[in-house]
C-alpha cells in the first residue's frame, strides 16, 4: 500500500467542471483498461480503436505499457511489488485524464486482479470499463510480437506473465475481446459499440 506523505494538503476544484469539458467534446470520458497476456492484443487493439475514435472527433489517448516505463515508471522493475505499484500510478494517471474528459484506453498486461480492482475503486462509479483480451497462451507464444517468450523459455527473462509469474482473469469485467476468433477491427469495434451502447459516446 502506498501511503500518503504530504500532509495540509487539499484538492482544488477548477472554474470549468469535468461536465463543461465533456460537453466540448460531445461525450464523456472514460477508461477504458485492456488486461491480458502478453501478445494477447492489447496495445494494437487500442491502437486501432484510438485511431477509429479520432476519426469521429473523440478526445481519445493510449496509456500503453513500454512508454510508461520509460519515464514516469523507468524506476520500476516486474517484481510483484513493483508492478502493483506501476499499476497504481498509471491507474492515477488515467484517472486524470478521463477527468480531463478523454476516452483513455490503458493498455498493460496488469495480472493482478487486486491491482486492477484498486484502479476500480479510485475511479467514480462507471469510468472503469475493464477488458480482457485474451487468446489461448500457445497463440500469445506464436505471435510472440516482442520476441520476449522466446527469451522467457531460454530463462533470459524471469517473472514473465504466463510462463513464471501469474496472470489473474477478471471475475466480472465489462468486455472480453477473444483476439484468436474477433479481427483487430472487430475488436476495436466491439470497444466502441459497448461505449456507445452504455452512453458514453453518442452512436456514430
Ligand atoms: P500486447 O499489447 O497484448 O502485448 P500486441 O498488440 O503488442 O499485444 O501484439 C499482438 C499481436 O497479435 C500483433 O502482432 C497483432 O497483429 C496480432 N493479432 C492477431 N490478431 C489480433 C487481434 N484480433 N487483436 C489484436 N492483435 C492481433
Amino acid at each position: 500500500m502506498t501511503i500518503q506523505k504530504a500532509t495540509n494538503i487539499t484538492w482544488h476544484e477548477g472554474d470549468v467542471t469535468r461536465k463543461d469539458r465533456e460537453k466540448v467534446h460531445g461525450h464523456r470520458g472514460a477508461t477504458v483498461w485492456l488486461t491480458g497476456l502478453s501478445g494477447s492484443g492489447k496495445s494494437t487493439i487500442a491502437r486501432r480503436a484510438e485511431q477509429m475514435l479520432t476519426a469521429r472527433g473523440c478526445f481519445c489517448y493510449v496509456l500503453d505499457g513500454d512508454n510508461v516505463r520509460h519515464g514516469l515508471n523507468k524506476d520500476l522493475g516486474f517484481s510483484p511489488e513493483d508492478r502493483t505499484q506501476n499499476i497504481r500510478r498509471i491507474g492515477e494517471v488515467a484517472k486524470l485524464f478521463t477527468d480531463a474528459g478523454a476516452v483513455t484506453i490503458t493498455a498493460f498486461i496488469s495480472p493482478y486482479r487486486e491491482d486492477r480492482d484498486s484502479v476500480r475503486a479510485i475511479m467514480e462509479k462507471g469510468d472503469f470499463v475493464e477488458v480482457l483480451v485474451t487468446a489461448p497462451l500457445d497463440v500469445c507464444e506464436q505471435r510472440d510480437p516482442k520476441g520476449l517468450y522466446k527469451k522467457a523459455r531460454a530463462g533470459e527473462i524471469k517473472e514473465f506473465t504466463g510462463i513464471s509469474a501469474p496472470y489473474e482473469e477478471p471475475e466480472h469485467c465489462e468486455l472480453t475481446l477473444q483476439t484468436d476468433q474477433l479481427d483487430v477491427d472487430g475488436c476495436a469495434e466491439a470497444i466502441i459499440a459497448h461505449l456507445e451502447e452504455q452512453g458514453y459516446l453518442p452512436r456514430g
